[in-house]
């Protein structure tokens, strides 16, 4: 056998050990002073994710180590250790019994767990979900810098499956282990090492000397601390589990995700006692994996999947020039920079330049950069009150007040210094890009970019097309949005386009029910009871009900079909500036933050229906007419933009589990009582 080698990755020089032998997908074996070393190499992809084929293969390696001294265990990917378990693979494994399937892999971890000799994860990037739970059966963990670990399977409607919540609640502080695994959360290498999830942190040119020296018995396997052993007490326990619980209430409603509930049992009742604790994960994680929850929230991961395809290529865009330093432009304008464009920002006044360049360092300290990317993000930054950048932009963004004049006349303006190949996007929410296109002087590289309200949280961008467009204009822009960390979603150039189209009935709607005299406790309630992540009457104060005015005006001025009546307390509110969260005050008082509406009434029985489905049957209206492509396309941006339910899978999904016929025939039933507004789309019986 060869000495330690030096491999190099990519960018990436990993210390992988002796020379591999490549022949054993996944697994890699090399041998070398008496220190075996494994490495996971899963083939055709860029990242390992742990599958039924890495188990078994890794029960095939343990067959085949001998009696080392140590065992490495590692990834040969730069990208990381393992981004966890193979989300593919979920359906096949409900299909051919999870719970069978579990145990044969527990069996392959508590068999690693059990080796005489000490066993070593060595972690760069990161160890996820079932990557974690490999790396938690060794005795050692070493965390390369930039490490990080987390269990995202709360995302997708589950907890960990492979022996990871009684494997962390044992190494670390238990409350610290279940508040990981409850919020999936990451813990990156420094609150890893605070923990105690990694033994050590060191430079991947140190590795081999502290694999030697572990080797050489130099490092005892830590002792649990006396936390651990105060929760051994099931009196302890189920205090802390009634805290989980009430938290976790909060953000994840049991009726809705039952899963960290189930961890939250399964910990209370087993904590002490290892074997049932493990038994009791495979039943639970069997049992979730069944459960309309995760079966919906994997849904929603493929697809987040399916919008981030539509972003492959290159965008050809490394200067952003944006117009308007408002609400939305310094939002645009500083996200584009933190994601590595080139900036430069315009506008009439040179207040909101200063503003612009404030909030971006906010936007940087609430997205924990540190203070030498901050600095680059701000040097890519440029407040630009002449315009010089339009005539070096690739892109230029229009983030001007709403109003169809003084953006043609923008246009117009801009067009004679745009450089060749320059790509003009609107920003606009509610104007006709066909209406504007006047003073554009090359509608095939004019389409809409329209960003959601903060940018740096929602992750959707709606990339609207004209007739005129040019399709390789939409499909760099698509790839912009994949630069910058969006999702796109292609839609065509209608009325609201696709988002506001849906959620601005909903909006209205809530309103009418306050006129009708109902509380709007009991309607944003009833909101969040069907899943929604706020109420619409807080939304509408969100998003600032002078928004929210102009959208449904223009709206109803455009539409065939009947939108709610536009309520004269709306109109008030804006009149009397009390414009939402942004003014301090709204239908809400935002000035304690964000309202928690608690309702004393039950609303009447047809009001969730009544907010809920003129949304699917906007959605509805949208595919019928081609403004959206697809229904999944519709499910992930309303997933995306609003927050749509996603354990509902999204409202296409929702529409297709309760029953088209039952839903048209529902929204029939509700114009005939409230009016012509809630008659059902055509599109409802062709589907
Ligand atoms: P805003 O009023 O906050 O900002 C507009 C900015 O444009 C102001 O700073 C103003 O000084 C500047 N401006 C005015 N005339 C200009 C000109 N000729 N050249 C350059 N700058 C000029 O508006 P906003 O809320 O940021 O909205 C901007 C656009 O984004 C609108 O089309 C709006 O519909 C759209 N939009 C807004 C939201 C939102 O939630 N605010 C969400 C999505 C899209």
């Amino acid at each position: 056998m060869t000495g330690p080698v030096l491999s190099f990755l990519g960018e990436t020089h990993c210390e992988l050990g002796p020379a591999a032998d490549a022949s054993g997908h996944p697994w890699r074996h090399g041998e070398a002073d008496g220190i075996h070393w494994l490495v996971l190499d899963c083939e055709g992809s860029s990242v390992n994710t742990v599958s039924e084929q890495v188990l078994t293969g890794l029960d095939a390696a343990l067959d085949q180590i001998g009696t080392p001294r140590a065992l490495v265990i590692r990834s040969a990917k730069p990208a990381g250790f393992a981004a966890g378990a193979d989300i593919d693979s979920f359906n096949d494994m409900r299909d051919q019994g999870a719970a069978a399937l579990l145990q044969q892999g527990h069996a392959v971890l508590d068999r690693l767990e059990a080796l005489d000799c000490p066993t070593i994860a060595i972690v760069h990037g990161a160890a996820l979900g079932a990557g974690f739970e490999i790396a938690l059966a060794c005795d050692h963990r070493i965390a390369i810098d930039g490490a990080k670990f987390g269990f995202p399977e709360v995302n997708l409607g589950l907890h960990p499956g492979l022996g990871g919540s009684f494997r962390l609640t044992r190494l670390i502080d238990p409350t610290e282990a279940m508040t990981l695994m409850l919020t999936g959360k990451s813990a990156h290498t420094a609150k890893a090492e605070r923990l105690g999830i990694v033994d050590a942190v060191t430079e991947e040119r140190h590795v081999a000397a502290a694999v030697a020296a572990i080797a050489e018995g130099e490092n005892d396997r830590p002792e649990p601390g006396l936390k651990s052993r105060a929760f051994r007490i099931e009196a302890a326990r189920s205090y802390a589990a009634g805290r989980m619980r009430s938290e976790t209430e909060k953000k994840a409603p049991r009726a809705h995700y039952p899963a960290p509930y189930a961890l939250i049992d399964i910990w209370e009742k087993y904590g002490d006692d290892r074997d049932r604790m493990q038994k009791a994960e495979i039943e639970s994680f069997a049992d979730l994996l069944d459960s309309e929850t995760s079966r919906n929230l994997r849904r929603v991961f493929f697809l987040r999947q399916r919008l981030k395809a539509e972003t492959r290529g290159a965008d050809g865009i490394s200067h952003v020039h944006v117009i308007g330093a408002g609400a939305m432009g310094a939002e645009i304008a500083a996200w584009a920079a933190i994601q590595g464009k080139q900036v430069t920002l315009g506008d009439v006044k040179l207040a909101p330049l200063g503003q612009a360049v404030k909030a971006a360092a906010q936007t940087c300290r609430d997205k924990h950069l540190s203070s030498g990317e901050t600095r680059d993000a701000l040097d890519r930054l440029m407040p630009d009150p002449r315009g010089y950048g339009l005539a070096r932009a690739d892109l230029v963004i229009e983030a001007a007040p709403e109003d169809a004049d003084l953006k043609s006349g923008i246009y117009r303006e801009v067009g004679k210094k745009l450089k060749d190949g320059a790509i003009l996007a609107s920003n606009t929410s509610s104007l006709r890009l066909e209406t504007l296109k006047d003073g554009v002087a090359d509608p095939t590289r004019f389409a809409g970019l329209h960003f959601f309200n903060p940018v740096s949280r929602m992750q959707l961008v709606e990339v609207v097309r004209l007739e005129t467009t040019d399709d390789a204009v939409l499909r760099r822009l698509a790839a912009f949005c994949g630069a910058i960390d969006r999702l796109p979603v292609r839609v065509a150039d209608a009325p609201g386009f696709l988002v506001n189209r849906a959620l601005t009935p909903y909006l209205m709607e809530a309103m009418v029910l306050m006129d009708e005299g109902i509380d709007k406790e009991v309607i944003d309630r009833a909101a969040l009871d069907f899943g929604m992540p706020m109420g619409p009457v807080a939304l509408a104060d969100q998003v600032g009900l002078d928004i929210g005015l102009h959208v449904a005006t223009s709206l109803s001025e455009a539409l065939d079909k009947p939108m709610p009546p536009i309520s004269q307390r709306l109109r008030d509110k804006v009149e009397a500036g009390e414009t939402g969260k942004k003014a301090g005050k709204g239908f809400y008082d935002w000035s304690d933050g964000t309202p928690h509406p608690q309702a004393e009434d039950a609303p009447p029985e047809d009001l969730t229906d009544r907010l809920i489905l003129p949304m699917l049957d906007a959605c509805v209206a949208c595919l019928r007419k081609g403004v959206a492509r697809s229904a999944d396309e519709v499910d992930g941006a309303m997933i995306f933009a609003t927050g749509f339910a996603p354990f509902r899978g999204g409202p296409m999904h929702y529409a297709r589990t309760r029953g088209h016929a039952e839903i048209a025939d529902r929204l029939d039933t509700l114009a005939e009582r409230h009016g012509p507004r809630f008659a059902a789309d055509r599109g409802w019986r062709e589907m």
